[in-house]
């Protein structure tokens, strides 16, 4: 059985003061049933991990290079993310593909240096509105898939988060039908790709919009392993009853 995650990206939000909201998520849910896991900015991932120390609480980062040291300025490499106390980091977000140029190619190198360390790799893909509204759906998010998962992967350390553009921070939700039929068509990608052992492990997060008063739908459809929180994972008012809707979908 796949273990749900409900996940948190804080973006670019949050200096110091944000612990405290960490620390709420962290106190609300003590004896979580399911993973949980926060992405704050980087300057904040040392304090953060030391401040859900011994809860349930993991961190992680946003991005990481695809080399483990070098002449890179301003970026970090997934070995510092691990060494800072994070134990996975999200790869490939939209807003990291349009605002530096991220190819599959290059979030797939990524992944696999992620892995190399030892973190657990959130993978992100979704389609344009454009592309939507054309069909091309399911042919752009197979295509990222494809191109941005590593081979010879250990699933339960690969997450693919399923992030429509055009719903992340915009209120927007893809209908539930439309999101089983991506979740299972990935499903049914990465078997083909992986074999049934390798693929069931892999979850599959829905991202986009995800507020604690649509949760709960969400995560009643097929192949929806958890969520990918953006503006919702800012506050334990929001984010907390997101993670107890995940825990309820989880039985
Ligand atoms: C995200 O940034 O990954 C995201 C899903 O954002 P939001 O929940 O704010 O739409």
């Amino acid at each position: 059985m796949r273990r749900k995650l409900a996940a948190g990206n804080w973006k670019m939000n949050g200096t110091g003061e944000a612990l405290t909201a960490l620390e709420a998520i962290a106190g609300a849910h003590p004896a979580a049933t399911v993973d949980l896991l926060i992405c704050p900015p980087a300057t904040l991932l040392y304090r953060a991990a030391q401040a859900v120390s011994g809860s349930r609480v993991r961190i992680g980062g946003q991005d990481c290079h695809a080399a483990n040291a070098g002449a890179h300025t301003g970026d970090i490499s997934a070995s510092m993310l691990a060494d800072a106390g994070a134990s996975a980091v999200i790869l490939g977000h939209s807003e990291r593909r349009a605002d530096h140029g991220e190819t599959d190619a290059q979030v797939c190198d990524k992944a696999r240096a992620a892995l190399d360390a030892g973190l657990i790799a959130i993978i992100c893909i979704g389609e344009t509105l454009a592309q939507r509204e054309a069909g091309q759906t399911l042919d752009v998010v197979c295509a990222q898939l494809a191109g941005s998962v590593p081979d010879g992967i250990d699933g339960s350390r690969v997450v693919i988060a399923y992030e429509p553009v055009w719903a992340i921070g915009t209120g927007l939700v893809p209908t539930l039908e439309q999101i089983a039929e991506v979740h299972d068509t990935l499903r049914q990608q990465l078997i083909g790709r992986f074999g049934s052992e390798t693929a069931e492990a892999i979850r599959l997060l829905y991202g986009g919009s995800v507020k604690p008063g649509n949760a709960a739908e969400i995560f009643a459809v097929s192949n929806v392993d958890g969520a990918l929180v953006g503006g919702a994972s800012l506050t334990a008012a929001d984010f907390s009853p997101i993670v107890t809707a995940l825990e309820q979908a989880a039985g």
